[in-house]
């Protein structure tokens, strides 16, 4: 097994993008959902699609099932896969236990991003632990 650690890749702007929704929608959780592609070593992103907290929650988020349908079906026609979801929460950019119930069933790179601070941190589910992902941002 690769003792490589794992990446996610967006721009500068795809990261400021995530920023001003959380800023928008605080103090409601924003929360988004990534496409891209997979690679070795962690993947990189090439859309991002915001999306709805029906939750409208400062503590959780959920989204429209009806939006994530739409979502999954723009990202499979571009020949794309989910390979992300971004959320903020008011608390350090740690997985709370929901959201390592949930990272279990979706086992994709989740970015945290801690408000007001926004301060963010990557994390996958792998091998029944949660291990960090490095968040490269590209200018
Ligand atoms: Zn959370």
């Amino acid at each position: 097994m690769s003792r490589q650690s794992l990446e996610i890749h967006l721009s500068r702007q795809q990261l400021d993008g995530l920023r001003d929704a959380a800023v928008n929608a605080w103090p409601v959780e924003a929360c988004a959902l990534l496409s891209g592609r997979w690679s070795d070593n962690g993947v990189s992103v090439k859309r991002i699609f915001q999306a709805r907290n029906i939750d409208n929650s400062p503590v959780s988020f959920q989204l429209d099932p009806v939006e994530l349908i739409s979502i999954y079906s723009k990202v499979e026609e571009a020949g794309e896969e989910i390979v992300g979801i971004f959320h903020c929460h008011p608390a350090p950019p740690s997985p709370s236990f929901t959201d390592l119930r949930f990272m279990k069933l979706n086992p994709v790179v989740w970015i945290i991003m801690s408000m007001p601070s926004e301060a963010y941190a990557g994390y996958i589910w792998r091998n029944d632990k949660v291990v960090e992902v490095q968040v490269r941002v590209l200018d």
